[in-house]
């Protein structure tokens, strides 16, 4: 028998990786373990598998993509039981997070003709007697490298994307949801048997660095801001273009003229909803002078009804308690007040909801990502210096601003790829808009246009339809041509507007 096991990690034994069910500590169920050499296979294999699935062309692979889409909505119970079973996530939770699965799925089948589809480009001066052509084509293999928090709707996005645009994918799942990642494939499988154009493979880290590794033609990657790191450093070796969809510290802010009930109500959600860990998920509030009192009374009753084990589920990797303890105790110790939770939240494998005030900026539990379902609010004299406080963050993903005058102001100057206004986390349910952030949040898009876009090379041709009147591009052409071209340069370009 043979056993890896690193301490915090999940166990690989004779060759299976095993995943724990986190409220109980039982086994959730078990997986194929890969090794360098079976990755490099799978990508093999796949590099086939994408030259038939291109063959397919846009319509076979949209039939078949929105086949899948409709077999996740068929088998929805079964797969929200298994993420229970092996994330902790609460049904409901799963059955929501399934839901904005299918809607992105259902974009990008839909909609990878259209956005990438081959189109003729207007002729332009120097050219006149040719046409361009652009066309967008897949780099053949896709890997995607995938979280556990949402281990459906996060892998999901890339992948989707990237089977649509004619890729075929070799999925890295979390190694805490590898059934769940496997049954995606497996069902995948159910609709198009006929070659491996989505493949998993197993393990901890070193398989998603052996995938950067691959020979794959893009990486697409979903997790924490220090992994994104070594992930783009093991790409950098070959020049492997990446996405980089990575950790964030989501601030939500509450100006004068806000619905203060909904936007407690929202903040509780937002930062509460699959036990805090998401990576949109909101870590802090500024709230104005004027509502901050009415909205930290509506935090507290609203939060103060949740129930751990119930709507909130445990905290899916053991680890991470560790670090939720620190930043409550940092927020303690540098002069925060629990007005609900606090000190003993941690209470193995759950977190109880806490809320905190007066907490400085410089705390960890204002600065870095706490992952738990912990809220800081921070009273501000207004918008302006929200938002400078809520900039004031190597990360950018998301964020959210309650308010009406101002609110969609606000929002244009939050720097964070996404912005939701008298809402949290919406952005993420439309499949025609794109995710992503900027700064240590990460780079490169999914769902949406920009999120299709990612997943092929735009090509360029230039067709010769004429012999050149007046030739430019050649040592043939004459000084009186050239000056010809010159005198309709001057005609189509030389008015000052
Ligand atoms: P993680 O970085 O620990 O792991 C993510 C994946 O990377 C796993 O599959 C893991 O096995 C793999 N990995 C680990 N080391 C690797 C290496 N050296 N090379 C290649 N792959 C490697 O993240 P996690 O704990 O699974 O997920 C939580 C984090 O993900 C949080 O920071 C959260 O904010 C972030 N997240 C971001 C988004 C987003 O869209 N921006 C979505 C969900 C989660």
């Amino acid at each position: 028998m043979t056993a890896t096991h690193v301490p915090g990690l999940p166990v690989i034994e004779d060759n299976q990786l095993i995943s724990t069910n986190p409220a109980t500590g039982e086994e959730a169920g078990r997986v194929p373990a890969a090794d360098e050499q079976a990755v490099r296979a799978a990508v093999e294999r796949a590099k086939e598998a994408a030259a038939w699935w291109q063959g397919l062309g846009w319509d076979g692979r949209r039939t078949r993509l929105l086949r899948w889409r409709s077999l996740l909505v068929e088998r929805i119970d079964e797969l929200a039981e298994l993420t229970r079973l092996e994330s902790g996530k609460p049904v409901n939770d799963g059955l929501i997070e399934i839901t904005a699965a299918v809607e992105h799925l259902d974009w990008a089948a839909r909609h990878a003709k259209k956005v990438l589809g081959p189109r003729r480009m207007r002729t332009r001066l120097l050219l006149a007697e040719h046409v361009g052509h652009l066309e967008y084509q897949p780099f053949g293999v896709v890997g995607v490298i995938g979280p556990w928090n949402y281990p459906i709707v996060t892998p999901i996005g890339p992948i989707s994307g990237a089977l649509a645009a004619g890729n075929a994918v070799v999925f890295k799942p979390s190694e805490y949801t590898p059934v769940v990642g496997q049954w995606l494939v497996d069902t995948f499988a159910e609709i198009v048997p006929e070659q491996p154009v989505l493949q998993a493979v197993h393990g901890l880290g070193d398989i998603g660095g052996a995938l950067c590794r691959s020979g794959v033609g893009k990486v697409s990657f979903t997790g924490s801001t220090a992994t994104g790191k070594k992930v783009m450093a093991a790409c950098a070796e070959n020049l492997v273009p990446v996405v980089i969809e990575a950790g964030g510290k989501d601030a939500l802010i509450v100006d004068f003229d806000a619905d203060v009930r909904a936007a407690a109500e929202a903040a509780v959600w937002g930062s509460m909803t699959n036990a805090g860990q998401t990576c949109i998920g909101i870590e802090r509030v500024y709230a104005v002078a004027p509502v901050y009192d009415a909205f930290v009374a509506a935090v507290v009753e609203k939060a103060g009804k949740l129930r751990t084990g119930e709507e909130i589920g445990p905290i899916t990797m053991p680890r991470q308690l560790d670090i939720i303890r620190d930043h409550i105790e940092d927020a303690l110790a540098k002069g925060g007040r629990a007005v609900l939770g606090g000190a003993d939240a941690v209470q193995a494998p759950y977190v109880a909801p806490t809320v905190f005030v007066d907490v400085p900026e410089d705390s960890s539990e204002i600065r870095e990502e706490t992952f738990g379902p912990t809220l800081t609010i921070t009273r501000v004299s207004d918008v302006d210096e929200a938002i400078s406080k809520a900039n004031d963050s190597p990360y950018g993903l998301g964020g959210s601003v309650f308010g009406k005058k101002n609110a969609v102001r606000a929002a244009r100057r939050l720097r964070s790829g996404m912005v939701a206004v008298n809402g949290t986390l919406t952005f993420v349910g439309m499949g025609n808009l794109p995710f992503g952030g900027v700064g240590e949040s990460g780079f490169g898009r999914i769902h949406g246009e920009d999120g299709l876009r990612e997943f092929a090379r735009p090509k360029a041709i230039t067709v010769r339809r004429a012999k050149s009147l007046l030739p430019a591009m050649t040592f043939e052409r004459t000084p009186a041509q050239v000056r010809q071209i010159v005198k309709a340069l001057r005609l189509l370009y030389g008015r000052k507007p």
